[in-house]
């Protein structure tokens, strides 16, 4: 049996970079769903479709294939037979995921790629409905969040780092924007289910999420080796 690890929360929390760092620490797989979202944004970008309406998400879902692969147990994510995530992290296309992912005919398109992985693999799967839609029966659940002041000013000092013209307020609103279309839709809205472990993370370090989210995870989980493998979903 394998086992799987739930993590939910809002944009902008470091969900992904604890997902990543604690599946390099249990040699576990790691599934980023935000980038399956992403990925169908991304071809939106491309058509033009900055505001896709329901009939284009349609549309997109019966011309479109999306897939995830695991190089070296990375995940890798391809848009019509093409790996395209290096493109993903872009700042419109999170916001045109934002403005699709309420759609219950696209969360469709993605649910089957979730659940096989971890029927097959020790993984982290990581995105905003995973305890209470995707796999609800996963063996540890956690909601990881901040406040959207702490969260924005994270990915203020990032996006400078990274030679980005931005300003806090810009961050702050987008990512208030988003919490509340997610919180707020009717198809699997971004919740906390009630066995999932809270993490909030305003006033702690990154290895302090780290370590704190381990604590509760069970020692003989640590660092399994039977999963050399790379696979194809
Ligand atoms: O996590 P990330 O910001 O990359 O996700 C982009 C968008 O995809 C989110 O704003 C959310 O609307 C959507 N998403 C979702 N369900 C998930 C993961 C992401 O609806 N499991």
């Amino acid at each position: 049996m394998s086992i799987n690890i739930a993590i939910d929360g809002t944009s902008g929390s470091g969900k992904s970079s604890v997902a990543s760092k604690l599946a390099d620490l249990l040699n576990f797989y790691h599934l980023n769903t935000g980038q399956l979202y992403r990925a169908f944004a991304f071809k939106c970008l491309k058509l033009g479709l900055t505001e896709p309406t329901y009939e284009d998400v349609l549309t997109l879902i019966k011309t479109t294939k999306v897939d995830v692969k695991f190089k070296n147990k990375k995940q890798c994510t391809f848009l019509d037979g093409k790996d395209v995530t290096k493109y993903l992290n872009d700042n419109k296309i999170g916001t045109i995921a934002s403005l699709i992912s309420p759609y219950q005919e696209l969360r469709n398109e993605v649910v089957f790629i979730q659940r096989d992985l971890a029927s097959e693999y020790n993984i982290i799967i990581e995105g905003r409905d995973i305890a209470t839609k995707i796999i609800p029966n996963a063996d540890y659940k956690f909601f990881i969040t901040a406040s959207a002041e702490a969260r924005a000013e994270r990915r203020y000092k990032q996006l400078l780092e990274a030679g980005k013209q931005v300003t806090f307020e810009e961050i702050l609103q987008g990512l208030k924007e988003r919490d509340e279309k997610d919180i707020n839709r009717e198809n699997s809205p971004l919740i906390q289910s009630r066995d999932s472990v809270l993490i909030e993370t305003s006033n702690l370090s990154f290895d302090e999420v780290v370590d704190l989210v381990l604590s509760y995870i069970d020692k003989k989980h640590y660092k399994n080796d039977q999963q050399e493998k790379d696979c194809l979903k």
